[in-house]
């Protein structure tokens, strides 16, 4: 199969709280080409996880046992927990010519850069700065020291936007998925 028939890896990424989970999922409901590659990970299930449908739930000997085994296209440490992208489901959807999408961390996609360099890498940042704090704040579902964790986090994060192809900024939320979309489609020509 010449490499024009394999699907698009296509990455999004950007600080927690910033609405990139929203944003894929008005892509997907919108796009059913798309796949969404489903991570594993060792945090514990919040009431809306589903195991194996928003994440693969794993013990830390497990994920640190998938690690060994080289069955991560990426993986990282976010927080005090781990975080991966299973390779084999994403390599034979894009041997398959099937669109893969992955949301994930920003260490994350720099590690699937150096794999992957054709991929469409997207790069989600907030209107500023005290937006994005507000929503980590303001969204209920990690403990006060997880919360700081992560606008510690989101600040690196935000300083590694210029590594990325394209940067989209969540302001109105209709608009973000149409510049993702339309970014989409201009590389799938
Ligand atoms: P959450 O705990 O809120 O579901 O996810 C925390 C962060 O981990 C988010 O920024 C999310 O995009 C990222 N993440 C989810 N899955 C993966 C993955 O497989 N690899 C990496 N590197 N990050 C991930």
């Amino acid at each position: 199969m010449t490499k024009k028939n394999k699907g698009n890896l296509i990455i999004i990424s950007g600080p927690s709280g910033v609405g990139k989970g929203t944003i894929c999922e008005q892509l997907l409901k919108d796009t059913d080409s798309i796949s969404l590659s489903v991570s594993a990970t060792t945090r514990q299930p919040r009431p809306i996880d589903v195991d194996g449908v928003t994440y693969f739930f794993k013990t830390t000997d497990e994920f640190k046992s998938m690690i060994d085994r080289g069955e991560f296209l990426e993986w990282a440490q976010y927080g005090k927990n781990y975080y991966g992208t299973p390779l084999k489901p994403v390599t034979d959807k894009l041997n398959q010519g099937i669109d893969v999408l992955l949301e994930i961390e920003v260490q994350g996609a720099l590690q699937v850069m150096e794999n992957y360099p054709d991929g469409i890498y997207i790069f989600i940042a907030p209107p500023d700065v005290e937006t994005l704090h507000k929503r980590l704040t303001g969204r209920g579902t990690e403990t006060p020291e997880e919360i700081e964790k992560r606008i510690s986090a989101a600040d690196n994060e935000l300083a590694m936007q210029n590594k990325y192809t394209y940067v989209v900024i969540n302001d109105v939320l209709e608009d973000a998925v149409q510049s993702v979309k339309d970014i989409i489609s201009s590389r799938s020509v």
